[in-house]
């Protein structure tokens, strides 16, 4: 892939890298599309990395359809698929990692320690083996792509980073390779993210001096109408820039939850300034 990329590169080709964990939908089509847009060659990369889970998550059965994948990804105009093993990734003896300090803290970071240290290891080893001009990335997980620009301020990777809106079910749930664990009927429940987010951005919208304390239990409400089994592991509203928590709203604030439904995590964000 490293020589590869080299090659493509020297041939004046500008390359678009779009990272995932596979068992893609038209969410990570849509990167794929985006980062056409602006590249001649796009490289899709799949592969479920394992530093960016926690023992007790789900990466062992993590869901993975690599035919189906390729195939989508071809449909999608992706031009190079890079599906590394696990072992030429982390090599024996591995040790070295990349540590974004400060906003890895908030959020997911507090729920999910090691994750994004896991992330960013992953990300700066890919920029090092495919060396793009661009990368792009999710809203969905919008602290990771702010820290992964983070990142690439800091480390001085040569390295555009695009984020890309959060595509959604029809009935508003964000398309999620984990949203397969869920039957039918669990699945309908699963829209209590959404709901709860647009139940946010309505009422700071009719009364924009009201307190996030009071948000969030008319968040809660509505998470709770539709499934009542659903274990909230964080509401936050936050700083769009800095990723700390607000106290008062204003045009650059954003909403970000993370809830357990039926032994599944899901998180989901909006801007609601
Ligand atoms: P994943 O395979 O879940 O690790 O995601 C790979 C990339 O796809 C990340 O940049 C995610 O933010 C992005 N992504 C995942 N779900 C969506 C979605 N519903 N809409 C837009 N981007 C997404």
């Amino acid at each position: 892939m490293q020589k590869l990329s080299r090659e493509l590169a020297s041939d004046g080709k500008r390359i678009g890298l779009v990272p995932t964990m596979g068992f893609l939908h038209d969410g990570h089509l849509l990167l794929i599309k985006r980062a056409k847009k602006q590249s001649d060659i796009t490289i899709t990369t799949i592969f479920v990395n394992p530093t960016q889970f926690a023992p007790t998550e789900d990466l062992a059965k993590y869901p993975r359809d690599e035919k189906g994948d390729i195939a989508k990804i071809k449909a999608g105009g992706g031009d190079i698929i890079f599906i590394p093993r696990t072992d030429e990734i982390y090599a024996d003896q591995f040790q070295t990692y990349v540590n974004v300090e400060k906003i890895t803290q908030f959020l997911e970071g507090r729920h999910r320690p090691e994750h994004f240290k896991g992330v960013t290891t992953i990300v700066a080893k890919l920029f090092n083996i495919i060396r793009p001009d661009l990368a792009v990335f999710g809203q969905k997980d919008y602290q990771q792509a702010a820290v992964i620009k983070r990142m690439v301020r800091d480390l001085d990777y040569p390295i555009r980073i695009i984020v890309a809106p959060t595509i959604r079910d029809k009935d508003g749930l964000a398309l999620s390779s984990r949203n397969k664990y869920f039957s039918y009927e669990q699945r309908q429940e699963a829209v209590c993210l959404y709901k709860a987010l647009k139940e946010a951005k309505e009422t700071i919208k009719i009364n924009p001096n009201i307190k996030p304390t009071q948000v969030k239990t008319a968040m809660m409400r509505v998470i709770k109408k539709i499934c009542s089994s659903a274990e909230i592991d964080y509401m936050a509203f936050t700083d769009y820039e800095t990723l700390e928590e607000i106290s008062k709203f204003d045009k650059n604030s954003i909403c970000s939850l993370a809830v357990n439904l039926h032994g599944v995590r899901l998180i989901d964000n909006m801007k609601i300034g």
